[in-house]
């Protein structure tokens, strides 16, 4: 599981400039050059704490097109984005996606350092330690959008399906997918992989929805957005599952 939580102050270099002592020697000048670099920044992260969940998936798809249509931009990459964020990190969407070292986030969405929050387990399962961050980028950093993405020709999700063994912790794995699996055999007409993957990206969605008492609370409140979604290895392409 990756999810880094920095400090989170609106005002880091404004709180630097008047705390730190060698800042004295500085001239006036350079203070408010300084002090208006910092509102700046301040004005950025409120912006982008300000994008609402419908902004922030577009964000992600539109991300996602200019990755398949190899036009990836890669935002946000460089030693000034390291600038921007030192002081605390503003993501507009939380991606609860699989650990499967074939889909990387920044990558396939086309985004950099401090846009998306991740937490990456096999088969995207998730356990209190995972609501625990999820609430954190809700309550604290502001993120409207949580996203969960399964991918074909999971891992974590076949292994369910071809039964088995499941020695040390990947049971755990096996418990939290075996819903979905048994929900896909008795249903449909596409593989019960297929069928397994897309159900198991739902219940996820509504273990998420229903997470009480304060993902649940913002959900019933029209404050944040919960969707599943979908990523295909071929085509590097994501959509929505409903
Ligand atoms: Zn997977």
């Amino acid at each position: 599981m990756t999810a880094c939580m920095g400090s989170q102050s609106f005002y880091p270099s404004l709180s630097q400039a008047s705390g730190g002592g060698s800042i004295v020697k500085f001239s006036n000048c350079v203070c408010m050059v300084a002090a208006a670099l910092a509102m700046m920044l301040v004005v950025a992260a409120s912006e982008e704490i300000s994008m609402t969940a419908d902004q922030a998936l577009k964000n992600l798809m539109d991300g996602n097109a200019r990755f398949v249509s190899g036009q990836a931009i890669r935002p946000n990459q460089g030693s000034d984005r390291l600038a921007e964020v030192v002081g605390g990190q503003h993501p507009f969407a939380v991606l609860v996606g699989c650990s499967d070292s074939r889909i990387p986030p920044e990558i396939i969405f086309d985004q950099g350092i401090g846009d998306i929050f991740v937490i990456r387990t096999a088969g995207q399962v998730i356990d209190d330690v995972a609501l625990g961050s999820i609430e954190y980028a809700v309550e604290h950093l502001g993120v409207k959008l949580v996203m969960v993405l399964g991918h074909d020709s999971c891992g974590a999700v076949k292994a369910t399906v071809d039964g088995g063994e499941a020695p040390g912790h990947i049971g755990s794995l096996v418990k939290s997918i075996s819903p979905a699996v048994e929900a896909a055999r008795s249903d449909g007409n596409l593989s019960v992989l297929d069928q397994a993957i897309d159900i198991n990206v739902r219940n996820i969605v509504e273990q998420i929805k229903g997470s009480g008492p304060i993902l649940s609370h913002e959900v019933a409140d029209g404050k944040i957005g919960v969707v599943g979604a979908r990523y295909n290895l071929s085509s590097g392409a994501v959509h929505l599952v409903d």
